[in-house]
């Protein structure tokens, strides 16, 4: 049996981060792990940003209602999840993803929890579990599965090394360069491909 594992932000929908700052004009959130390859520096400078600018759970959750999934990203995960068993692996936030989950049919997603106090303040985050995405493809392995990946960035770099098949989707330059192990595409019909590929079954396109 096989799972496909797939990022979220940069390669079903886009940075939510990114749409928060074009909103709001806040030039500092536009960091991503594309930035800051330390998620919980990211975070820490996210959250002190959000709180010097007096913004809650409800501002940030109006704009990612405002958002769409990448074009192509609904037909994609449509299509792998007629030929493999998907989960999305991300380190974004339930609070944050929902009206992007519902664009895209809410398939099984796993990430973390944000913790805001009764005014909407963000006032921490939860990581569910350290390095999640490498622990949830060693535990697909356990449950006797084989394990495609692809993501776009440093935070998906130590699941596709722990996956049986790893593939950039969309990665900047830095990333590409860094891990040419990966095959690296950037079209959903190129991204198939791959996955038919990486697959040890005989899979129609
Ligand atoms: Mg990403």
């Amino acid at each position: 049996m096989e799972i496909a594992c797939l990022d979220l932000e940069g390669v079903l929908v886009p940075e939510i981060w990114i749409g928060f700052a074009e909103k709001t004009g806040i030039e500092e959130l536009r960091a991503t792990t594309r930035d800051i390859p330390d998620y919980d520096v990211l975070m820490r400078q996210r959250l002190r940003i959000l709180d010097e600018h007096r913004l809650g759970l409800d501002d940030i959750q109006e704009v990612i209602g405002s958002m769409s999934p990448i074009p192509g990203a609904r037909e994609f995960i449509d299509w792998l999840r007629e030929r493999f068993q998907v989960v999305i692996l991300s380190d974004t936030f339930y609070e944050f993803s929902l009206p992007l989950m519902a664009q895209l049919g809410y398939p099984t997603l796993f990430c973390h929890r944000l913790e805001a106090d009764e005014s909407g303040r963000i006032v921490n985050y939860n990581i569910r579990l350290k390095d999640h995405k490498r622990q949830s493809v060693i535990a697909f392995h356990q449950l006797n599965y084989r394990v495609i990946a692809a993501g776009d960035s440093y935070n998906d770099t130590s699941m596709l090394g722990e996956a049986d098949a790893g593939i950039l989707f969309k990665a900047p330059d830095n990333v590409i360069r860094e891990f040419p192990q990966f095959p690296s595409v950037s079209e959903y019909a190129e991204l198939k491909g791959e996955f038919v590929k990486a697959s040890k079954r005989r899979i129609e396109l």
